[in-house]
């Protein structure tokens, strides 16, 4: 029997969220997700509180969004205020004053990549369509590269770049042509099968990217652009070594290719920093930001050196990209976000070292790896290591039922991506009740596994 956590006071869902769920599941479409069944009311902080009257502990900040916390008051204000001016105008074709304030904020970031220029978008994965625009119409090239276990979007210059999910790529072909995928960095699962400790610099996928795709499949001088996410989000918050990266940047200078970095998801302060190029040292051509850049109001940006983005006036546009609220929100986002990057580095290495205690003790966690608070725990079978898929689906579902937000990614990873303004009692409290989720599914596991 599931003890509930004093924060969830009816059994779940309760009869207000019933309602509006079936609702839901009546007229909206197929394909949406929805990992449990929570129905939202409000949300403060780190904390969400239910149609019912529940509360939740948010760790996954819808999908790694709400950066700082739901409703917060000053991004709260900016919003209000902007929409008490005007909801829109197309920044594409008139001039305001939020939209060239952005601008100019975000090209004042990673100041090692000199001057810039910056298009905004309603998303991430409207961003990624404009890189790869951008990055073809730039070099006169036609290939790109991207990684297997990638995620950069919905759209369908995006979903040709992807790899990590095989449900939202199939049936939907043809595809984008001209997209080659290589293998990603990944010291848990080394491609060339060495121990995690050992995994290093001579397992750099990125070697064989020169040695074999450039020499038996593709001339690397009709390479327009290699897009990576710096910390593979969807595929499982798989933090790579520094040397795969820099050895990107290296092969991208002999080439004259375009190095794209998807920061939708770890970007804006989520790693202690305020994009992860900063924590590996490593500057990208092209920076894609979208998800906590404004606390969930639909806004992306596509941040390119100036000598990169030569695209002509009227060859790429947007209605609604860079919305005068949205870009209200981003402003207020960024004060706030600016503010919290020694906070979200102390609090991720908290978090870090919570989780590696609980693994100590829970053999079912593999591997815990992360950034900041981008910070993933990778379950398995112990005797095999292979994923324990099913175990984090009733995890999810257990956590929710305990008043715990979380979301997985990957094959068999959790993925921890709270609010930035998360300290040190939401961590305890996190792991405490995560803590009591592994000690009532530890047995369920031991029977499933083979004799
Ligand atoms: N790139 C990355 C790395 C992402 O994680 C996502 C969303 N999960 C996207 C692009 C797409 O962003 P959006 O959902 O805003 O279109």
């Amino acid at each position: 029997m599931t003890m509930l956590h004093p924060e969830v006071k009816t059994a779940l869902p309760g009869p207000k969220a019933r309602a509006i769920i079936e609702l839901d599941q009546r007229f909206s479409s197929p394909s949406y997700i929805k990992e449990y069944p929570l129905v939202v009311e409000r949300g403060e902080g780190p904390w969400v509180h239910d149609v019912d009257g529940n509360r939740f502990l948010d760790f996954m900040a819808g999908i790694a969004v709400a950066s700082t916390g739901h409703a917060h008051p000053h991004v709260v204000k900016a919003v209000q205020e902007a929409a008490g001016r005007f909801l829109h105008i197309c920044g594409t074709d008139f001039y305001y004053d939020a939209f060239s304030k952005l601008c100019a904020r975000l090209a004042g970031y990673l100041p090692e990549m000199g001057p810039k220029k910056v298009f905004l978008t309603n998303s991430g994965t409207e961003a990624v369509e404009g890189a790869i625009k951008l990055a073809r119409h730039h070099t006169r090239r036609q290939y790109i590269v991207a990684f297997k276990g990638g995620f950069h979007g919905r759209t369908y210059g995006a979903i040709s770049l992807n790899s990590s999910k095989v449900a939202q790529r199939a049936f939907f072909g043809p595809l984008l042509p001209g997209v080659i995928h290589v293998p990603y960095a990944n010291p848990y699962r080394c491609p060339n099968g060495c121990a995690p400790q050992t995994c290093g610099d001579a397992c750099n996928p990125a070697l064989a990217l020169e040695r074999e795709w450039f020499v038996n499949h593709v001339d690397p001088r009709e390479v327009a652009a290699i897009f990576v996410e710096p910390i593979l989000g969807e595929g499982g918050y798989v933090v790579p070594p520094t040397s795969f990266l820099k050895e990107l940047r290296r092969i991208c200078d002999t080439h004259g290719i375009l190095l794209v970095f998807d920061e939708v998801q770890s970007g804006i302060g989520r790693t202690g920093h305020m994009f992860a190029a900063e924590h590996f040292g490593v500057m990208p051509d092209i920076l894609l930001s979208a998800k906590g850049i404004a606390s969930g109001m639909p806004l992306g940006a596509i941040i390119a050196k100036e000598s990169v983005m030569t695209w002509p006036r009227g060859s790429h546009g947007s209605t609604y990209g860079g919305n005068p609220v949205c870009c209200a929100a981003a402003l207020a986002t960024l004060d706030v976000v600016e503010g919290l990057l020694d906070s979200v580095r102390a609090t991720g290495a908290l978090l870090q070292r919570g989780l590696r205690e609980l693994q100590s003790r829970h053999p079912v966690i593999g591997d815990v790896r992360g950034v900041g608070l981008m910070v993933g725990a990778e379950f398995v079978d112990p005797a095999t290591r292979e994923p324990a898929s099913a175990y984090v689906g009733e995890l999810e579902q257990l956590a929710f039922r305990k008043g715990l937000l979380l979301l997985s990614c990957g094959k068999s990873t959790i993925r921890f991506a709270p609010p930035l303004v998360v300290g040190e009692h939401e961590v305890a409290v996190m792991l405490r009740i995560l803590d009591a989720c592994l000690g009532e599914l530890s047995l369920d596991l031991s029977r499933a596994a083979p004799a």
